[in-house]
């Protein structure tokens, strides 16, 4: 396949910090790049009130959302990147390209794929605590505004955005009872001294909608076995996350997807490469890593 055949020298798959370091990596190199993305630019900062550690003294997610907007528009604007709104459902590695299967029946191709699609949530029906009805998906509370929290709330989980979520709304009075599993015993430390954190730990919940009252009733089990019911008003997801993967990727049996073990045209970047890398800083070296290892590959460039 000659240069001209291709779509773009790197086909990348999600724009959040890794997606975009990629391109403008990319763009530095003179490589053309096709950034595939169904939902907004830095989707996931957008939603995130308050981030830390991130260098050049970014304190809000939405505002580091619309710098990689800002620099993927510059890239457009300058021919370099194309920004493409569709979901990647499929990827190809092959002798002489790489081919990205979109959900819109488009195929794409280039020299190589960075996967940047991080991690979603996890829902109930993933974790074994939890009985739930069928289809039953709470929204997530590091998406919640205190506003709308009125009557008793009940969190299922013990996850890292709680404390993301208290900082950002340090002036919220809002009372969160956190169900806790043993596994995120060691999470729950560390927001255990804030008192709007109720800690209820727990072996087993069973979540049922009520006849009448508030709408949930929630069956706790505690770790000795013990139950208790609650009315419950809100329930919010705080279960943790798991890989954004999709069909021709190569996952682990945490379902993460190592980077040595892929097609050497499928470049994995960000989140989705480790439940131990995920953080701002570390998604955006290893987004410009992937784009380097890409250019300093001759055998990748050579059509
Ligand atoms: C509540 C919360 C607080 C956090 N606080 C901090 C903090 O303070 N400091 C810090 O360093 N980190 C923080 N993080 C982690 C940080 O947000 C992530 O490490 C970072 O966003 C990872 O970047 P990424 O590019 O790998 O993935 P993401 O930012 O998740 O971007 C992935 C993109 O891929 C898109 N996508 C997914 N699937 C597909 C598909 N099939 N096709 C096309 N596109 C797809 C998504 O829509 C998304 O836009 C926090 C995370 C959360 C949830």
């Amino acid at each position: 396949m000659s240069q001209a055949q291709f779509d773009a020298d790197l086909l990348i798959v999600g724009a959040g910090p890794a997606g975009v370091a990629a391109a403008v990596m990319a763009a530095s190199l003179q490589l053309h790049t096709i950034v595939v993305e169904p939902a907004r630019v830095g989707e996931k900062l957008h939603r995130i009130g308050s981030v830390e550690n991130v260098p050049g003294g970014w304190s809000a997610g939405p505002e580091l959302a619309a710098a990689l907007e800002q620099d993927l528009a510059q890239l457009q604007a300058g021919g370099q990147c194309r920004l493409v709104r569709a979901r990647a459902v499929r990827v190809t590695g092959l002798d002489d390209r790489a081919e990205l299967a979109l959900d819109d029946g488009h195929v794409l191709t280039g020299r190589v794929v960075v996967v940047a699609s991080g991690v979603s949530e996890l829902l109930p029906a993933d974790t074994p605590w939890t009985s739930v009805p069928h289809h039953f998906e709470p929204a997530p509370l590091w998406r919640a505004s205190p506003d709308h929290l009125t009557g008793l709330t009940y969190v299922l989980g013990a996850d890292r955005p709680l404390g993301t979520w208290l900082r950002a709304h340090a002036d919220a009075r809002t009372q969160l009872n956190v169900l806790c599993p043993p596994g995120d015993d060691y999470k729950a430390a560390e927001v255990a001294a804030d008192e709007r954190v109720r800690l209820v730990p727990v072996s087993h919940v069973a979540i049922t909608r009520s006849t009448y009252g508030p709408p949930w009733t929630l069956r706790v089990k505690d770790r000795n076995g013990q139950e208790t019911a609650y009315a419950v008003t809100t329930v919010l997801n705080n279960l943790g996350t798991k890989p954004a993967a999709f069909e021709g990727l190569i996952q682990g049996a945490d379902g993460y997807c190592p980077p040595p073990k892929q097609h050497p045209r499928i470049l994995i970047a960000g989140d989705i490469r480790s439940a131990r890398y995920q953080r701002i800083v570390t998604a955006q070296g290893s987004g410009a890593e992937a784009t380097l290892a890409m250019y300093y590959d001759l055998a990748l460039l050579r059509p």
